[in-house]
């Protein structure tokens, strides 16, 4: 039969044009990509292979890694021969450490226009060595080190301010025929840095790196992130993202993954349909759904199991789903695709739903 239609975004993509970071393709209709950075000192390589490999198993496509002194530099080729992902290289103040970046097999290079003091000048020999290793660029513009004459310009870090800052750098390179880059303008206001996307998307066709830099501790950076990447992505602007959190970059990755997966340009894996309770609750629901979302973590097929407490949305919902329980009366009614399989003890609700998933993950090929 016809093969299932793919489930609908809210916008088509963008067009851009399309670059390679390693084996991972950027733009151009590529899959957006989930990208992190390592908090561990670049130079201590056993540590920060170690964190890319957490990073890896948990999703993330692409890794970042900060580049400050001759010692990180040094550790850059073991560290791009032995990571599975991409890495890229975060580079400020030094054009040499660039060099040694592209040198070392980097699949790109992150610089900072406004943190590059004598890059202007250099950026023909720039152009050249990432051209000839086949190393793509990220033009990565911030609003805490905006170039001075632009600040002035400006007055202080306005979307205008970011993006011309940004279409600036890209005219260098453009000079020098290299076109192999992305761009972004980070902000930490989720107004201002939707704003300066939405213009740098009109005004030149480079994939864009979304990120909202600096946005805080888990709970308000991931808000902050989901809003703003969400605004974007669901007008078609983003190829690749970054949530900045103040907490273990894995979690940057799941929460990068899960707005993706929201907006149907990733497919979904586990989604926990729980019901946020009321009073007509016969159970514990948060309990209930902590315990299976615990119990299924890790699953990688797209599995949508509800979770419910009573019976007035429940059975709607459980039925809906791939698997799931309406609780009521000390029991649960188990649904698999629709059909109530079993009526269990509420004690046992967590065993058999994790059971049946288990079942239908093997059925659908899980590793
Ligand atoms: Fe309340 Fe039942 Fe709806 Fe849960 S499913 S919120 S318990 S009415």
């Amino acid at each position: 039969g016809m093969p299932p239609l793919p489930p609908p975004t809210l916008a088509e993509r963008r067009p851009t044009r399309q670059i390679k970071v390693g084996k991972v393709l950027v733009g151009g209709g590529a899959p957006i990509s989930v990208q992190s950075m390592t908090t561990t000192l670049t130079s201590d390589i056993n540590a920060t292979l170690q964190q890319i490999a957490a990073l890896t198993a948990s999703g993330c496509d692409i890794v970042r890694v900060a580049v400050p002194s001759q010692d990180d530099a040094d550790a850059l080729p073991a560290i791009a021969r032995k990571s599975q992902i991409p890495v890229i290289a975060d580079i400020h103040f030094q054009p040499k450490y660039v060099f040694a970046a592209i040198e070392a097999g980097c699949a790109a290079v992150r610089v900072n226009p406004g943190n590059i003091k004598a890059f202007d000048d250099r950026v023909g020999e720039i152009a050249q060595a990432a051209r000839e290793a086949g190393v793509s660029l990220r033009i990565g513009v911030n609003a805490g080190s905006l170039d001075k004459r632009l600040l002035a310009k400006h007055g202080k870090a306005t979307p205008e301010a970011l993006v011309e800052s940004a279409l600036w750098e890209a005219s260098l390179f453009e000079e020098h025929g290299f076109g192999d880059f992305k761009i972004s303008v980070k902000h930490n206001d989720p107004v201002i840095m939707v704003r300066a996307y939405e213009l740098l998307s009109e005004q030149c066709d480079y994939p864009l790196h979304l990120g909202v830099t600096e946005a805080g501790p888990a709970f308000q950076g991931t808000i902050k992130s989901a809003v703003a990447f969400g605004a974007l992505l669901s007008k078609g602007i983003g190829d690749t993202i970054r949530v900045s959190l103040s907490a273990d970059p894995v979690e940057e990755v799941k929460v990068g993954s899960k707005i993706l997966e929201s907006l149907n340009l990733r497919p979904r894996k586990l989604e926990i349909v729980s019901c946020p309770s009321c009073g007509r609750a016969q159970v514990d629901v948060y309990k209930l759904a902590e315990e299976v979302t615990a119990g299924l973590e890790g699953l990688t097929v797209p599995l949508r199991v509800a979770v419910m407490g009573c019976v007035v949305n429940g059975p709607g919902e459980a039925r809906e789903a791939d698997l799931g329980v309406a609780s009521g009366n000390g029991k649960g009614q188990i649904f698999v695709r629709g059909e109530v399989i079993k009526t269990v003890k509420e004690s046992e609700i967590v065993e058999t739903l994790i059971e049946e998933a288990m079942r239908i993950a093997d059925e659908l090929g899980d590793s």
